[in-house]
């Protein structure tokens, strides 16, 4: 039997909440097929300061180094969001924790499921089968370049956008591999009528493309991006583009999945990945037991797939997902408020359905 190490990082809000399920969903697949799962729980963010006044505790940073993969909740605090004097923040653990693990493809899949296509605020008919991979690049861009400062007494701010080739050609790399395993379409996203930066990301992309003859390449500005996605989101398949942009248009695409609570990530490196759902801490519904779990749920779906090859067991996720729906149970962020018959369950109910 074959053992692999879990590190779970509930972190703050309702991250502690839904990861309790994500982690109770893969203790139903230990000890089957030769892999038996070992869990270990760590600190990071708000929760994290309190306890030892940082972020990202290096005992913490030595257990994810150890692990074999990472299923993580969220990090924040109402209290820093408008006090930019507090120094130490939770975000700071996160942003470290990406960069020492070298995380830089973070996937996002936008997936309706077709029980919730009322619970979106676009037209069921634009929706219907939509269904996008996302490679947001993760490590690099304008969130990392130097320099950033202030410059004439403060009344002049910079920020640097930069990307090295081989920054570009190892996510490109993810994302184009992807590509052959679904409908083979790819679309990357930049800014190359304007940006250096994005010139040289579309200049790696092409020459790539020539190594992926099969997969069909369409190169499209953010702006342009922005618009489609809404006006016809089926019209994307796998998506590459870098942080910043990616930052944005994932946020966007939440909303053909129709709620936060439904949308998982996967952060991959060279070593250990990562595995969250991409809604934060929402300390407005925390320790109410309303949060969604199954982006965390969804998340582990991920998780067993890309880390484990447990390819079965990840469709087995999906499906139960599939029928807790189909059978109506709902949590708030995805009820209907014009239908009757779903019935409105809390956190733990819906865990219990899932499992
Ligand atoms: P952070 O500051 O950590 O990003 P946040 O308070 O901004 O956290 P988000 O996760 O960005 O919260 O989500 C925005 C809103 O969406 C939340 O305030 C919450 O009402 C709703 N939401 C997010 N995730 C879930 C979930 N899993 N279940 C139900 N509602 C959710
Ligand atoms: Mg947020």
């Amino acid at each position: 039997m074959k053992e692999q190490k879990i590190v779970v990082l509930p972190g703050d809000g309702i991250g502690k909440e839904v990861t309790t399920w994500g982690k109770k969903v893969l203790e139903t697949f230990s000890g089957k097929n030769g892999i038996r799962f070992t869990f270990d729980e760590a600190l990071i963010g708000h929760t994290a300061i309190e306890a030892t006044g940082n972020p990202l505790p290096d005992e913490t940073l030595q257990k994810l180094k150890a692990s074999d993969a990472v299923l993580f909740g969220a990090v924040g605090h109402p209290k820093y969001d408008n006090d930019p004097s507090l120094k130490v923040r939770p975000e700071q653990g996160l942003l470290k924790m990406r960069k020492e693990l070298g995380l830089y493809a973070n996937l996002r899949p936008i997936r309706l499921f077709d029980e919730l296509i009322h619970a979106s605020s676009i037209k069921p008919e634009i929706l219907k089968g939509a269904d996008i991979l996302f490679f947001r690049e993760l490590t690099g861009d304008v969130y990392f370049g130097e320099p950033r400062e202030r410059r004439d007494n403060g009344n002049v701010a910079v920020d640097t956008m930069i990307y090295s080739k081989m920054e570009v050609r190892r996510i490109a790399k993810r994302a184009f591999e992807a590509a052959r395993t679904r409908s083979k379409k790819l679309t990357s996203v930049d800014k190359a009528n304007v940006l250096e930066s994005s010139r040289l990301w579309r200049e790696v992309v092409q020459e790539m493309a020539k190594d992926y003859a099969d997969v069909e390449v369409e190169h499209m500005f953010i702006d342009t991006a922005a618009m489609k996605l809404i006006k016809d989101p089926r019209s994307f398949d796998v998506v590459l583009t870098g942080n910043l942009f990616g930052d944005i248009l994932t946020d966007e695409a939440s909303q053909i999945a129709g709620s936060m609570g439904m949308l998982a990530s996967a952060s991959l490196g060279d070593q250990t990945g990562l595995y969250e759902p991409i809604h934060g801490s929402a300390y407005d519904i925390s320790g109410k037991g309303v949060a969604n779990p199954l982006a965390s749920i969804l998340s582990v779906a991920l998780m067993l797939d890309i880390s484990f090859g447990l390819k079965a067991e990840s469709a087995k996720v999906i499906q139960a997902v599939e029928q807790t729906l189909k059978e109506g149970f709902r949590t708030r962020d995805i009820a209907d408020a014009t239908t009757a018959t779903d019935k409105i369950v809390g956190t733990d109910a819906m865990g219990e359905k899932i499992i």
